[in-house]
C-alpha cells in the first residue's frame, strides 16, 4: 500500500563537553557529531521524502545555530552523490549539537520555505532557536485564528509548524530567561493533537519532547557523553547505541549546561499511540514503546490465517498462492503462509533504476507500475492468489494491482485479505487522510463493522473474487497493548481529543459537499471551522 504518506520524523542529537569523547562520535570529533544527523535522517527516510534539514549548534561560529535544509530525499538534499558537495556542507554545518526533520506534507505546499527545522533568529541568544516538529495540530485553525485576532501578526505558510514557531516566540517574550520546561508546560495546555517536537536555542540548550498522548513514537539513547532522540529507535541502534528506550508521553529531555534531565511538562493521562505506526508507518526492523514493528505485523499474519481457517472459502493446495503488496505487507504475508502450509512468493520484480525520474510516456499510474515493476506470470498464471494487503485508505494502489496479477500476471482467482479493519474516518493527527468522503469503506458500511455481504460488494467494486478484514479486536491483540492505550480513531470513529470528535463531526458533515481540502484547513471564517 503506497497511497497513503507518512507523517515526518525528527532527530536529534549532542555531545556533552567531556575529558574523552564518545566511541559512537565521527572519526573528525564531538565537535562534528552533526555529521551523524544525516544518517540518521536516513533510517528514517520511510516517514517522509519531500525534504529533510538540520539545524546544528556551534558557539564558536558566528552563526551560532545553522540550518541547512533542502526539498527531495535525505540522499539529494544532503549531496551524498557528489562527495565534495557533501564534505562541504558537512564542514560549513559542523557542530556538536544537531535537530534534524524528514519532511512529508499533511499540510501546506512542497516548497523549501516548509522544510524543517523552522530557525527563528534573534539578538538574544535564549530567543534565537530553532525546532522541528512530527505531527498535526487538530487545533490548527483555532490556534491560527487566536494568533491572527492579536494585533499586528501576519502569518506567510499555512502549515501549523508556522504557528508552533509563533507560540514558542510568545514564551519567550520579555527580558527574563524562562524555564524551558516551563515553555511547553504552557504550549501543551493550548496544544491538541499529536506534536513531538525537537527544539535548540543559541545557547546550546536542547529540548526533546512527546506530547501528552504520545501518538507518535520517540525514542532515546545515551552512551557516555553521547546523546541521541529519533522518531524511531532505528538510526539510534545503526548508530551503535545498545539500549534504546521511549520516551514517555508528557516527558521531555532537556539539556542545559551540560547536563540532561527528563521532565515532566504535561499532566500523566493514558497514552494513546497511533497503531497505524506497527502496522504501516514505521521501520519493520524499529521497536517503538518496547512492541517490535516486525513481530506486530508477523502475528497480524496468523491472525489472517486463523481467520481463514475459520471461513474455509479458498482451498488451501499446491493451487494457492500468497503475495504480499509490497513491501509492508511481506511481514503479515509471510507469517500467514507460514500458518497455512501454502508458499508465499514473489511475484513482481521492482526495476531498481528507475528511482523518481520522470520517463516520458508515463501519465498515469498504470504506466508507472508497467515502467517499475515486471509481474512474474510464471508464478502467478492459473493460481488462486491470496493478496495481502496492509491496509485500505483509498484504493487507488490495490486496483491498479489486481489488475496487474490477473490480467499481467495471469491468475485465475484473486482474494484480497486485508491486515487492519476497514478505515472509516479521517486522522487529524499527522496521517494524510482528513475527509470521510476520501475513504473507500464508508462508501459501502453502514454499521460499525463490515458484513460479509459489504465486503463482497467492495471485492466486485475493485474487480477482486472476494475481500475479508481483520477484526477490531485483533489490532491491540497483535500489537500487544491493551487496547485503550492505542489510537484507533480512525478504525471506530472514537477520538481521543476534544478537536478529534469536534473535526470528525465536521468530516461527517461535509463528506457529500463539494468542498476541497483537508477537513482541519476550512476556514472558520467560513462558518464550518471548529472552535476548540
Ligand atoms: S486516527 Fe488513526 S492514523 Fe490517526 S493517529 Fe489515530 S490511529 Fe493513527
Amino acid at each position: 500500500m503506497d497511497e497513503l504518506h507518512h507523517e515526518c520524523g525528527v532527530a536529534a542529537i549532542y555531545h556533552l563537553y567531556s575529558s574523552s569523547p564518545s566511541g559512537l562520535a565521527p572519526l573528525a570529533g564531538a565537535d562534528h557529531v552533526s555529521r551523524l544527523m544525516p544518517r540518521m535522517l536516513l533510517d528514517m527516510q520511510n516517514r517522509g521524502q519531500l525534504a529533510a534539514g538540520m539545524t546544528t549548534y556551534n558557539p564558536r561560529r558566528e552563526q551560532i545555530i545553522d540550518t541547512f535544509k533542502q526539498v527531495g530525499p535525505v540522499i539529494e538534499a544532503f549531496r551524498y552523490n557528489h562527495k565534495a558537495k557533501h564534505e562541504s556542507i558537512m564542514r560549513e554545518y559542523a557542530g556538536r549539537a544537531a535537530i534534524g526533520h524528514v519532511r512529508y506534507a499533511t499540510c501546506g505546499s512542497e516548497d523549501r520555505s516548509y522544510a524543517q527545522p523552522f530557525e527563528r533568529h534573534h539578538g538574544c541568544k535564549w530567543k534565537w532557536f530553532s525546532f522541528a516538529f512530527n505531527g498535526q495540530l487538530a487545533n490548527f485553525t483555532d490556534l491560527r485564528a487566536e494568533l491572527l485576532a492579536l494585533a499586528d501578526y501576519h502569518l506567510v505558510r499555512e502549515t501549523d509548524t508556522e504557528i508552533i514557531m509563533h507560540y514558542i516566540s510568545h514564551e519567550l517574550r520579555g527580558d527574563e530567561r524562562p524555564d524551558l520546561a516551563q515553555v511547553f508546560r504552557n504550549l501543551s495546555q493550548k496544544f491538541d493533537g499529536a506534536y513531538n517536537l525537537v527544539f535548540m536555542n543559541a545557547m546550546g540548550d536542547m529540548v526533546v519532547l512527546r506530547d501528552p498522548k504520545g501518538f507518535r513514537p520517540l525514542c532515546y539513547a545515551q552512551e557516555g557523553p553521547l546523546f541521541a532522540a529519533a522518531s524511531e529507535s532505528v538510526p539510534l541502534t545503526n548508530l551503535g547505541f545498545r539500549e534504546v528506550r521511549s520516551l514517555e508521553p508528557g516527558e521531555m529531555i532537556v539539556i542545559q549546561d551540560n547536563q540532561i534531565r527528563i521532565e515532566r511538562f504535561a499532566a500523566r493521562e493514558k497514552p494513546k499511540h497511533c497503531f497505524f505506526e506497527w502496522i504501516y508507518f514505521a521501520n519493520v526492523a524499529s521497536t517503538l514503546d518496547e512492541r517490535s514493528v516486525y513481530l506486530s505485523r508477523a502475528a497480524l499474519g496468523k491472525e489472517l490465517a486463523r481467520q481463514e481457517r475459520q471461513l474455509g472459502k479458498v482451498p488451501l493446495d499446491e493451487d494457492t498462492i500468497i503475495v504480499p503488496v509490497p513491501d509492508t505487507g511481506k511481514a503479515a504475508a509471510d507469517a500467514m503462509a507460514y500458518e497455512l502450509g501454502v508458499q508465499s512468493v514473489e511475484w513482481r520484480i521492482r526495476n531498481r533504476y528507475v528511482g523518481r525520474t520522470c520517463i516520458e510516456g508515463t501519465n498515469n499510474r498504470a504506466d508507472r507500475a508497467r515502467l517499475k515493476y515486471t509481474p512474474l506470470r510464471e508464478v502467478l498464471a492459473g493460481k488462486r492468489v491470496l493478496l495481502i494487503e496492509d491496509t485500505i485508505v483509498r484504493c487507488t494502489t490495490l486496483r491498479s494491482l489486481l489488475n496487474e496479477v490477473r490480467e499481467r500476471g495471469g491468475a485465475r482467482e484473486v482474494h484480497v485479505r486485508v491486515a487492519c479493519p476497514p478505515i472509516v474516518a479521517p486522522c487529524f493527527y499527522g496521517i494524510d487522510m482528513s475527509t470521510v468522503r476520501e475513504l473507500f469503506a464508508p462508501r459501502f458500511m453502514h454499521g460499525e463493522r463490515p458484513t460479509v455481504e459489504e465486503q463482497q460488494a467492495m471485492a466486485k467494486e475493485i474487480g477482486a473474487d472476494s475481500l475479508l478484514y481483520l477484526p477490531l479486536e485483533a489490532i491491540a491483540r497483535c500489537i500487544g497493548l491493551d487496547p485503550d492505550r492505542l489510537c484507533r480513531a480512525c478504525v471506530t470513529g472514537n477520538y481521543p481529543t476534544p478537536t478529534g470528535s469536534q473535526l470528525y463531526q465536521l468530516a461527517l458533515r461535509t463528506r457529500n459537499s463539494e468542498t476541497n481540502g483537508r477537513t482541519y484547513e476550512v476556514p472558520v471564517a467560513n462558518g464550518v471551522g471548529v472552535k476548540g
